[in-house]
Formats: structure tokens, C-alpha cells, sequence
């Protein structure tokens, strides 16, 4: 039996990339200092595995940015349009690379960033591979070669270089031109990844794993076909190397056979998300086949039940002999924070229930030790997995009951929409086309460390909320000044729009350093659901309140959705996600009742993850989907008709849900889509979506500033599609991680485009 770990979080334990890419960006530091940064992070992630006892290491995990673009810049598939970022005499590959990722605004150039959008069902994002007729790939990046023989230095023969696999490659990019089905490519395709695999042969590698999560997709017969031909494709040309074929985040199901009868050393799959799975793989799988079992959570913090994984480990150990076993995590250690034991704050009878990525590579190594018959470690781990389950921080009936008691009534408006917007037209009297934002302005420097002093109790009560006040001021004179329509408060007491509401809600607990990555550098600390829900106190009303009172224009509250809150907290795995995401919908529904009574009259509630929370399949999703959209109309249910709810989604695709987006009811939508061009509203066009929504015209994830020509074409592209008196103009998302030049020039902008629209009117 042996043990493997699929990928390691990169952006190290204090956020030494985070910090080093930014100073990159910002012209502070080096190229090599970066590269140094890297050097070690890879360093310390090897360490910690090798004196974990894992047998398979991973390589090429790290990336700069992300791992899907790090691949379309090996197969050479970089857009024309970045071409010009090389000209530039002090550019090298890392350049261009940052300028797929971000956008590249100097030098004379201005040139959009690639797509981003989320990784399966997960908070992390990728940039989307784009695809054209005459696409050709080679190999044009020596990062893989490079990582690998590093690794090799210093883990030998355990190293193990990952790549994602050529067919969810293909499947998570999209066509950029008419005519062609990009899963085509793949016969292009194949033939790089054998180079690629051959080189990595002739330097040493033993085995290499290949990500395939599409296989727990629902695929085409196309894509079926394309997975048989590259893996009988490589086999035929490759041998003597291990090709591991990894899949997470859902079962097999229907590939099973597909995937078990794949031409390839080892099969990997997630035991965590889909347990069901095992059987039916263990009726199919060949008699070469090795099987890596995922039985140790890398989506949650929870420590792993050694009990039900010995039972997975014993039953297929049973069926295929212990030698053809692997044991790992579910999937790749990037989602789960990094080290537990750096944590000093969490209550040591909740945290002795826990494990964060290093302490899971420990896991897997008991594990395999549990299995050869080590039972002192296995009654160790049922001591601690008990002491969490029957603890009384876990359990508040009261939260219970009232889930229980919870009626059809409580998730209705008490009119339609067309009679609330009458209402809401009489009272907020807003312009065709009304300008607003999302929620958040840039985050400075000086606020957070007005946050982070606050917090340390550096400053007084009265010293920070001064300080708050006097920038939430600002923030609102000067949307006065450039004309937008719906206020916001700038959200500067929020750290995080999940976080805020986690720290003033019971049943969540709070990490120093459980950082996950979310893009690029961008990093977030999830929350940590440990007991039952409820909502002491009011959350919002003091800054909503007193950001009303500085202006006659509408000012929006902004309150986070409970699919939100639940989607970007690590969840406690003792009873289904729907309950405890009916426990958050009731605190909010308090809040947004709370806002109501103080005078507040525009509602925003963001369920910016309602999306990333959809099953990977089908057959799960409408399921989903009733509680998802149940929660939001619970939270959103309560207040008047005069009252306007907003609500707001980031990277999504709406096509197949459009009527449940639909279902939610609410007053406004304000959705992303100017990075694909409005593509993304094609659904609601089509499905003739009735309320009123705001595609989003600015891309607030890129520095780069948008001129207004270009944000009136997206308006009228909108125009096209959707009667242009519902439509709102506003950017993408939040502005928090913006800096103030480039938001004050971007939204002067759009609320230029904003006028120009309603003259065509
Ligand atoms: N109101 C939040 C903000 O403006 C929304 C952020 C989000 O959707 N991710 O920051
Ligand atoms: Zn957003």
C-alpha cells in the first residue's frame, strides 16, 4: 500500500507568494526575488510532505497564478492579442503570463485579461483556456521541466509531476471563434502532452498524474471518445512511465466503466464527496488497475474519521490486495488552509476536532498504518471524532425548532413583482438606466490597518468607528459628486463579506491563519461553521444607518446570502448543508427586517456562490438548487413590497438555471459578465428574464480601466437582449481590491456610459 498527496496549497503558510507577487506587480521587487519566494515555498511543501511519509509527492502544483493557465502557456496556446507584451524590450515569459492573467495597461498597450471563472465547484478560479479554429499547440514553457527537477533533487524517486489531463483542459476553455468544437482539438492535443511526458520520462519521472475531474461530469459522447483516445494515444506511445489519472468533487457514475477500463497505471477518486462510488468501481475495475482511494476531506477542516475510512481501505483491499492501493486525500491540498498548528485562538475542544492540509498528509500516512493494523491510532482518532459530535458548543435546539417550524409563507414576497415596482418606481425615483455599485471601495492600506489596530486594541472604540465614519463620508461625497443613483457605504468595517457576518453570528469559529486561495494572489479565510446558527445582535444597522443619514440618495444595505455564507465557510460535515444554511437564512432574515425598521430601503443580499455551490451532476442539481433558492427567498421573504431587494452573483453560468435564478424574485440582479462580453446574458434573454438586473460593464478583477465607448457597446449589447428599462449599469463586483485612481476613472466612466445610454432612449 502506498500513500500520495495530489497538490499542496503554493501560497505558503504566511502568504509569502501573495506578498511577493504583489511587490512584483507593483514594480518593488525583482523577478529573481520572486522567483526565490517560489524556490522556497516548493522547498518547505516538499519538506513537510516527505516528513509527512507520503510516498508520491506532487511537482507543478505550485504556479505563480494558476495552474489551468500555467497549462495553456506549456501548450503554447496564448492569444494573439498578447503578442505585443514580448515586444516590449524588458518582458520575458513571466510578464506575459502576468498580462494573460491581469490585463496589460502600460507601455502604450491596453489589453483585456483572459476570462476567469470558478474551478468546478469550488471558490478557486481559473483562467479560461480560449480556443480558435486554427489552434496549434506546442511546447512553449520549461516551467514543468524545471519544478520536476527540482523536485527531484530533493524528494528522488517520489516525485511526482501533475498536469491537468488533455481532455478537462480542453473542456474547461471555451471556442473564441464560430464554427468548431474545441473537444476537436484534442488530436492536436495529444501529441504535446506524449512530448511532454516523454521529456519528463527521460528526466527521471516514474510516474506523472493527469487531472481528469471532467469525468465526474456529465460528459458527451464526444468527450468520452476524446478521454479513450488520449489515454490509448499515450499508452500507445509512452511506456515505462505511470500514468495516474486523478478525478475529484463527485462519482464516477456512468464513466465508471469509461474510466476504470482507461489504458493507465492508477485511477484516483474521491471517497469523501462520493463514497456510494466504490462498489461499482470495485465490480469493474480491471485486474492491472491501481486504485488511489481520496478517503481524507481537501475541501473541509474536519479530521478524518478513521473508522469509515478504514472500512473503504478494507473493503477494497479485500477486492484488489493491499498492493494496488493507494491512499491520499479526496483531492488536491489547495483547497484547505495550510497548518492547524499555527492556529493559537480556536477552542481546544473544537480544534482537536480538526485538520488542516499538513495535519491531512499526516492523516493519510496514519491511515495507511491504521490499515496495516495500528488500532492504538484508530481508538486515538474515535476519542476525538466523539468529543465533537456530542459537545454541547455543537448543539442549540432553539435554532432547531425554528428551522422546523419555517412555512411556505416565510419564503413569499406578499406581491408579485410588477406591483413592487411600481412601488419601488413611486418611491426611489431612479433614471432609466440607474448607475450603483456592489458594495465594496477599495481597501487601502489605511483601512486595514485600522482594522488590524483596531483589532489588536490599539485603537479605542470611538478612535476607529471615527475613523470608519470620516471614510465612509468620503466614500459617499464622492459618489454624490460623480452622479451615481444607489449609494453604498463603502463597506470599510468588512474584512470579508463572509467573515463579517461569521464573527457576529454564533455557531462560527475564526482561524489566524487559515488562508485558502481564491485567484492569483488573491487569498480568503474561510470561516468555520462548528455548531448550530443564530444571530445575537444586530449586524449591519449601525453602518447602514449612519451611511443614510449622510445623503438624500437611496443608500443600499449590504448583507450577505446564507448559500454565500454557508458556499465560503468550511461547513460542519454532522448533519446536510441545507439545514445549516436554513439556520443562516433566518439570522439574515432578522437583519434584513432589522435594516427595514431603521429606514433602509434598498436591500442588497449577494449570493455570489449560488452557483459554485451546483452539483457537478445533473441528476444532483435540482435538488440543490429548491434549498439554495428556499434560502434566499427565506432571508429576502420578510420586509414590504416597498422595499427593494437586490442581489448579486460573481462568475457564473445561468444557463441551466436561469429559472431558479428567476425563483428567487428578487427586485435586482447585478451579475458579472463583462469579461465574456455579455455572453452570460444570453440566458436571461432567452429565458425572458423578468425583474430588473445589472450586467455588470466594468471588470473590477484587472486594474485596467475601461473607456466608455466600450461600456456603452456592452450597454447596448444588453439592450439587445433585455428591454432596456430594467436594466442597471454597474460593475462586475465589489471594488475592495481595487486602488483608488483606477475606480475613480473606471466609474466616472461608466457613469458617462450610463448618460450616453439613456440619451438613446
Ligand atoms: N458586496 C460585496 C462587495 O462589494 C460583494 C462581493 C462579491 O460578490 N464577491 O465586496
Ligand atoms: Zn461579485
Amino acid at each position: 500500500m502506498q500513500t500520495q498527496n495530489l497538490g499542496y496549497p503554493r501560497i505558503g503558510s504566511q502568504r509569502q507568494l501573495k506578498k511577493a507577487s504583489e511587490q512584483y506587480w507593483a514594480g518593488k521587487i525583482s523577478q529573481e526575488t520572486l522567483f526565490e519566494v517560489a524556490a522556497k515555498i516548493k522547498e518547505e511543501n516538499w519538506k513537510t510532505q516527505i516528513d509527512a511519509g507520503i510516498d508520491l509527492i506532487p511537482c507543478n502544483d505550485f504556479s505563480f497564478y494558476d495552474q489551468v493557465l500555467d497549462t495553456s502557456l506549456l501548450l503554447g496556446n496564448i492569444p494573439d492579442r498578447y503578442a505585443p507584451v514580448l515586444q516590449v524590450p524588458s518582458n520575458n515569459e513571466l510578464d506575459l503570463y502576468f498580462a494573460m492573467a491581469r490585463g496589460y495597461q502600460k507601455d502604450g498597450l491596453d489589453i483585456t485579461a483572459m476570462e476567469m471563472t470558478k474551478w468546478l465547484d469550488t471558490n478557486y478560479h481559473y483562467i479560461v483556456p480560449e480556443f480558435t479554429t486554427n489552434q496549434e499547440f506546442s511546447i512553449n514553457s520549461e516551467k514543468i521541466f524545471n519544478d520536476y527537477h527540482e523536485a527531484r533533487q530533493q524528494l528522488r524517486d517520489k516525485a511526482k509531476p501533475v498536469l491537468l489531463g488533455p481532455v478537462s483542459y480542453l473542456v474547461s476553455g471555451k471556442e473564441k471563434e464560430p464554427g468548431f468544437d474545441r473537444i476537436e482539438l484534442v488530436e492536436k492535443l495529444v501529441p504535446v502532452y506524449v512530448e511532454i511526458i516523454t521529456r519528463l520520462q527521460q528526466q527521471g519521472a516514474a510516474w506523472i498524474q493527469l487531472d481528469e475531474p471532467c469525468l465526474v461530469t456529465d460528459l458527451s459522447q464526444k468527450e468520452k471518445d476524446a478521454l479513450k483516445y488520449t489515454y490509448h494515444t499515450i499508452s500507445q506511445n509512452i511506456s515505462g512511465i505511470n500514468i495516474l489519472v486523478a478525478t475529484y468533487f463527485d462519482s464516477l457514475a456512468d464513466n465508471t466503466e469509461l474510466a476504470v477500463n482507461l489504458p493507465v497505471a492508477a485511477l484516483h477518486i474521491d471517497l469523501v464527496r462520493a463514497p456510494e462510488q466504490l462498489d461499482e468501481i470495485l465490480s469493474f475495475i480491471p485486474e492491472t488497475l491501481q486504485l488511489s482511494l481520496g478517503v481524507v476531506d481537501g475541501r473541509n477542516v474536519w479530521k478524518n474519521n478513521y473508522e469509515k475510512s478504514l472500512a473503504l481501505i478494507q473493503k477494497t483491499a479485500e477486492k484488489i490486495g493491499s498492493d494496488r492501493m493507494i491512499i491520499a486525500p479526496s483531492c488536491s491540498l489547495l483547497h484547505s488552509p495550510i497548518d492547524l498548528d499555527l492556529e493559537t485562538t480556536i477552542d481546544t475542544e473544537i480544534k482537536n476536532g480538526m485538520a488542516f492540509a499538513k495535519q491531512k498528509l499526516t492523516e493519510v500516512a496514519e491511515l495507511k498504518s491504521v490499515a496495516e493494523g495500528n488500532y492504538v491510532l484508530l481508538e486515538l482518532n474515535k476519542a476525538a471524532i466523539d468529543n465533537r459530535s456530542s459537545s454541547p458548543k455543537v448543539h442549540q435546539q432553539a435554532v432547531k425548532d425554528r428551522v422546523s417550524a419555517m412555512t411556505e409563507t416565510d419564503a413569499m414576497r406578499q406581491s408579485a413583482f410588477p406591483v413592487r415596482r411600481k412601488l419601488h418606481n413611486e418611491r426611489f425615483k431612479l433614471p432609466p438606466f440607474p448607475t450603483t455599485t456592489i458594495g465594496s471601495f477599495p481597501q487601502t492600506d489605511d483601512i486595514r490597518q485600522l482594522r488590524s489596530r483596531f483589532k489588536k486594541g490599539a485603537l479605542t472604540v470611538a478612535e476607529y468607528e471615527s475613523a470608519i465614519e470620516q471614510a465612509t463620508v468620503e466614500v459617499i461625497r464622492w459618489q454624490e459628486e460623480i452622479g451615481l443613483d444607489v449609494l453604498v457605504h463603502g463597506e470599510f468595517e468588512r474584512n470579508d463579506m463572509v467573515e463579517y457576518f461569521g464573527e457576529q453570528l454564533d455557531g462560527f469559529l475564526f482561524t489566524q491563519k487559515g488562508w485558502v486561495q481564491s485567484y492569483g494572489s488573491r487569498c480568503v479565510k474561510p470561516p468555520i461553521i462548528y455548531g448550530d446558527i443564530s444571530r445575537p445582535q444586530d449586524m449591519t444597522v449601525r453602518w447602514s444607518k449612519f451611511a443614510a443619514a449622510q445623503t438624500d440618495k437611496p443608500m443600499k444595505g449590504m448583507l450577505t446570502g446564507p448559500v454565500t455564507i454557508l458556499q465560503w465557510s468550511f461547513v460542519r460535515d454532522d448533519q446536510p448543508r441545507e439545514q445549516t444554511t436554513y439556520q443562516i437564512a433566518l439570522a439574515i432574515r432578522d437583519e434584513v427586517l432589522a435594516l427595514e425598521t431603521a429606514g433602509i430601503g434598498i436591500i442588497q443580499i449577494d449570493e455570489a456562490a449560488i452557483r459554485e455551490g451546483l452539483p457537478l451532476r445533473q441528476s444532483k442539481q435540482s435538488h440543490y438548487l429548491n434549498w439554495a433558492v428556499k434560502a434566499f427567498r427565506i432571508a429576502a421573504g420578510a420586509v414590504q413590497d416597498q422595499t427593494q431587494v437586490h442581489t448579486h452573483m460573481c462568475y457564473s453560468e445561468f444557463n441551466n438555471i436561469i429559472e431558479h435564478i428567476a425563483a428567487m424574485d428578487a427586485d435586482v440582479i447585478t451579475i458579472e459578465t463583462s469579461r465574456s462580453q455579455m455572453e452570460l446574458l444570453q440566458a436571461f434573454a432567452g429565458f425572458h428574464y423578468p425583474n430588473e438586473i445589472g450586467p455588470g460593464v466594468y471588470d473590477i478583477h484587472s486594474p485596467r480601466v475601461p473607456a466608455i465607448e466600450e461600456m456603452t457597446a456592452l450597454l447596448a449589447k444588453a439592450a439587445d437582449l433585455l428591454p432596456a428599462r430594467n436594466l442597471w449599469v454597474n460593475p462586475d463586483c465589489g471594488l475592495k481590491t481595487r486602488k483608488w485612481p483606477e475606480t475613480k476613472a473606471a466609474l466616472e466612466n461608466m457613469v458617462a456610459a450610463a448618460r450616453q445610454a439613456r440619451e438613446l432612449i
